[in-house]
């Protein structure tokens, strides 16, 4: 079958591959639908995260249960269904707990042997592990490039929100308007924010939160500490959002935040970085970071969505070929689409 495979940094490839097989009695082969180019796949391809040469890409996809294990309970073959972008076991401490996102068996499709050893979605089929959790029935009448948000992007926003506890009257501001942030800002407004900042450079981007509700508030051309502070009365906001995950936006996530308010660092960080430790003890804030843990929020994010508060269709920029996917993946580099729905 055809799949895009990572071959060196900067260069991604769709080439035959081996068909997929079950191998668990818990897992289900899918028909891919449809799948997503992500801004995590960006790391692999300029080669952040290491991934081995020829390892298939890809890791938010919607299609068709085609073979399933006998354990296999909560979806049918024939069923039309969507991933979670990490799978989760059910039966370790973590996962009994709730938190799924820390399975210490998880696995995340298209990331290589160090997440897992698990084959990306960007292909003709795949083998999904651990099937009850992983996968979910595509509500009647939601289309592809809809729902696949759902297992990882919006799942992402919708986890920086909620995990950091913003209530119903709060206020918020995200900071970085990628699909994630922008994802944020909607799940911020549909869970009741009544003023959203959303903070980037880019126009386009900055538009876009407007139309889902935020004050669009540029970077550099505006001063974003002085905006938030002039419309919440001195405050700043009860929540933070840092959509980026570098220590520059943690810096002014935390000068954003009312105090005793909540940072929410839903962005990947990695290493070290300078953050004011000062200002964070002394406004007393909560910090909230790490993986969203996707499973849990799915179900709810996909009826939101069928209830018409959540709506990511306005973020799916591109529709193009499997085949055309190094035309993809070079056009998603030069941040020219914000999400490309490939379809095999
Ligand atoms: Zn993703
Ligand atoms: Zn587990």
């Amino acid at each position: 079958m055809r799949a895009v495979t990572f071959q060196l940094p900067g260069e991604v490839r769709v080439e035959e591959v081996p068909e997929p097989e079950l191998e668990r009695p818990d897992d289900t082969i899918v028909r891919i639908e449809a799948s997503g180019i992500c801004g995590s796949d960006l790391h692999i391809f300029h080669g952040r995260v290491p991934v081995e040469q020829g390892f298939t890409l890809g890791h938010e996809f919607v299609g068709t249960v085609i073979a399933a294990g006998p354990e296999v309970e909560r979806v049918a073959v024939g069923e039309r269904v969507l991933g979670c972008f990490r799978t989760a076991c059910g039966t370790c401490a973590a996962c009994v707990r709730g938190d799924y996102h820390r399975c210490v068996h998880g696995r995340t499709f298209g990331h290589g042997s160090k997440l897992g050893n698990l084959q990306g979605a960007q292909a003709e089929r795949l083998l999904v592990p651990h099937a009850n959790l992983t996968l979910r029935p595509v509500p009647e009448g939601m289309s592809a490039g809809v729902a696949l948000f759902a297992g990882d992007v919006l799942g992402t926003g919708y986890h920086a929100i909620a995990h950091a506890g913003l209530r119903c009257g709060d206020t918020a501001a995200v900071l970085g308007l990628g699909p994630v942030g922008l994802c944020a800002v909607q799940a911020a407004r549909a869970a009741g924010a009544t003023q959203v900042f959303a903070v980037d450079t880019v126009p386009e981007r900055l538009d876009m939160a407007r139309r889902f509700g935020a004050t669009p508030v540029h970077l550099t051309e505006e001063d974003p500490k002085r905006v938030v502070r002039a419309a919440t009365g001195g405050a700043g906001v009860d929540v933070s959002v840092d959509a980026v995950g570098d220590p520059g936006p943690l810096a002014l996530a935390v000068s954003l935040a009312r105090d005793a308010g909540t940072v929410s660092g839903i962005g990947a960080y990695a290493g070290l970085g300078e953050v004011p430790l000062g200002l964070m003890w002394l406004k007393g804030l909560t910090i909230r970071a790490g993986l969203a843990n996707v499973i849990a929020h799915v179900d709810r994010v996909l009826a939101m969505i069928s209830a018409g508060l959540l709506d990511p269709s306005p973020l799916v920029t591109h529709h193009m070929s499997l085949d055309d996917a190094p035309a993809a993946y070079a056009l998603f580099d030069r941040r020219e689409a914000l999400k490309i729905v490939l379809t095999p």
